[in-house]
């Protein structure tokens, strides 16, 4: 039996199987990817909502992938933080061809024998956990490009 290539959205099916945790985060038909807002005045990127531009005060913004693989600038590895969240967990800035984007190193060690600045990384989505409809919650974080994965 082949499946078709009709449109079966409905209002029964139309909530989306997985959301991203933040909106910056795509989740489309192709490789998940970073977006953000660059000013297309000096060419500063922003992830959150601007309404004027922090370096040069312009007001236009456009929407432009992220690179998905980049390289870890720095980190810390967090070994206290709220009830809940599992420990040790390692927070990282990661330049992602001139794009910083804060985010967890994850798929890997958390400890300074396998995390090193300076180290290439990847884009890589996990579920973070499933609400009452069953609709899976997407987060990010960026892997070392030799970590094995599973
Ligand atoms: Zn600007």
């Amino acid at each position: 039996m082949a499946m078709t290539d009709t449109d079966t959205a409905d209002a029964s099916t139309s909530a989306p199987a997985q959301i991203p945790l933040v909106d910056y985060l795509v989740l489309d038909d192709g490789e998940p990817h970073l977006v953000a807002h660059e000013c297309t005045s000096c060419g500063a990127r922003f992830f959150d909502h601007r309404n004027g531009c922090a370096s040069c005060f312009a007001t236009d913004f456009t929407t432009v992938p992220v690179a998905n693989e980049g390289t870890l600038r720095t980190f810390t590895i967090v070994a206290f933080a709220a009830p809940g969240i599992p420990v040790p967990f390692v927070a990282g800035v990661v330049d992602c061809d001139g794009t910083s984007v804060r985010a967890n190193v994850v798929n890997t060690e958390p400890d300074p024998e396998h995390i090193t600045v300076g180290m290439p990384v990847r884009l890589t989505t996990f579920p973070i956990g499933d609400d009452a409809n069953g609709t899976a919650a997407i987060g990010f974080g960026y892997e070392p490009t030799g970590a094995v994965t599973q």
